[in-house]
């Protein structure tokens, strides 16, 4: 049985190679990858390892099932990057680096960092926009400061 292996290329699609324009937003389908390119680690020995992975592919080369349900438009808070997927897998941000990337962003849209009364440290209180310390450590320290 042969079937084609192909090569994750970022930017490119996975089936046809082909370059994706800037702006264009490629369908993410499941698709069979040489499992060397996701871990350059895995020594290849004869034949290819393969892995199934999300390959992002263009419109041309989506099958008519993969058309039918990669619907979902989403446009990554933390990168900016487009691109379709299942509806089940919609999210806000496409990796776990772009969601810190938005959520300090939008931390730091709504809050200015403040400086700590105890160690001077600028920081960004997670609730009161009126925190004085940077930890409960500083909070603590100060306490008992104030009773010394
Ligand atoms: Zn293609
Ligand atoms: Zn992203
Ligand atoms: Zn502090």
């Amino acid at each position: 049985m042969t079937s084609t292996v192909y090569s994750l290329q970022p930017g490119h699609c996975t089936r046809c190679s082909v370059a994706f324009p800037a702006d264009a937003a490629p369908f993410i389908v499941s698709e069979t990858v040489a499992r060397d390119y996701l871990d350059p680690s895995i020594p290849r020995i004869g034949r290819i390892a393969t892995v199934k992975a999300s390959a992002p592919v263009c419109e041309a080369c989506l099958t008519d099932g993969e058309r039918t349900w990669c619907t979902a438009e989403m446009v990554c808070e933390g990168c900016g990057d487009r691109k379709f997927v299942h509806p089940r897998d919609k999210k806000a941000t496409c990796s776990t680096a772009c969601w810190q990337r938005a959520r300090r962003a939008r931390i730091q849209r709504e809050r200015p960092p403040l400086k700590c009364n105890v160690c001077a440290t600028f920081f960004f209180p997670k609730r009161r926009a009126d925190a004085k310390y940077c930890s409960n450590l500083c909070r603590q320290l100060a306490y008992r400061l104030r009773l010394g």
